[in-house]
């Protein structure tokens, strides 16, 4: 497949532009993380800066996400409505296929690996494909964070269909639930926005979440390990004593 460079692009952005009434657009392809695009105004010169992930796709999906890009200009309506070609494309297994190493190289404090000190990731998605609470997710990437989060202790990429957890319950202090119940609700949001397209915690969510045995059990370790402060250099908990 031929590769959209930047004239290119500045030729596509251009022409879906006039209709938005831009006349001068100044586009180029840029290395964020996520797939996102930021704009400038200066006068009647506007500069786009569009993430390179979009240089893989074909000439109409860059046209609707052009569209989207100057209908989210005009209405100050934040939300990203996309046409079906690009959706089609962010959904591809040729969209993750090409674009996922380069995100996960762009992430710094991913741990690359499912497999952790305590727990392994592919095992506990085993499990909870076994026991049916998700359906089949081999084509999702897990993997272990470096630096533990105590309060984001799950982060998902949908459209890179990355989930990554926080080494802080990689530890024999935390029990195997709690881990699974994260890895569960990352995973849901793959299964449910591969549905209905970038959703949020919405009432069914909450009710998918619910199913997993023992929810409230990890609720409660999950409050607790938030509380918990870790000692330099060691991956052990220690409660937080009070003094006089
Ligand atoms: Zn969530």
């Amino acid at each position: 497949m031929k590769m959209c460079d930047n004239a290119r692009l500045e030729a596509i952005v251009n022409s879906v532009g006039k209709n938005y009434g831009h006349d001068q657009i100044k586009a180029q392809f840029y290395p964020f993380k996520e797939l996102k695009s930021t704009w400038k105004r200066n006068g009647s010169q506007l500069s786009l800066r569009v993430s390179d992930y979009l240089r893989w796709a074909d000439e109409q999906v860059v046209e609707d996400y052009a569209c989207s890009l100057f209908c989210r200009m005009k209405s100050k309506n934040r939300r990203e409505l996309y046409g079906e070609a690009f959706k089609n494309w962010i959904q591809s297994k040729e969209f993750v296929e090409k674009n996922r190493p380069i995100y996960l190289q762009r992430s710094r404090n991913l741990k690359l690996s499912s497999s952790g000190s305590t727990f392994n990731l592919d095992e506990i998605r085993y499990e909870l494909e076994e026991s049916r609470l998700i359906k089949n997710s081999s084509d999702a990437y897990l993997t272990w964070t470096i630096n533990g989060n105590r309060n984001r202790v799950g982060y998902c990429s949908v459209i890179m269909k990355v989930i990554a957890i926080s080494s802080v319950l990689d530890s024999p202090s935390v029990p195997s639930i709690v881990p699974a119940y994260v890895l569960y609700h990352e995973m849901l949001h793959l299964e449910m926005n591969s549905e209905h397209f970038f959703t949020g915690h919405g009432s069914e969510f909450r009710r998918r979440e619910r199913m997993f045995p023992k929810w409230n059990e990890a609720e409660l370790w999950l409050k607790k390990i938030a509380k918990e402060r870790v000692t330099c250099g060691d991956t052990s908990f220690i409660r937080d004593v009070k003094t006089k």
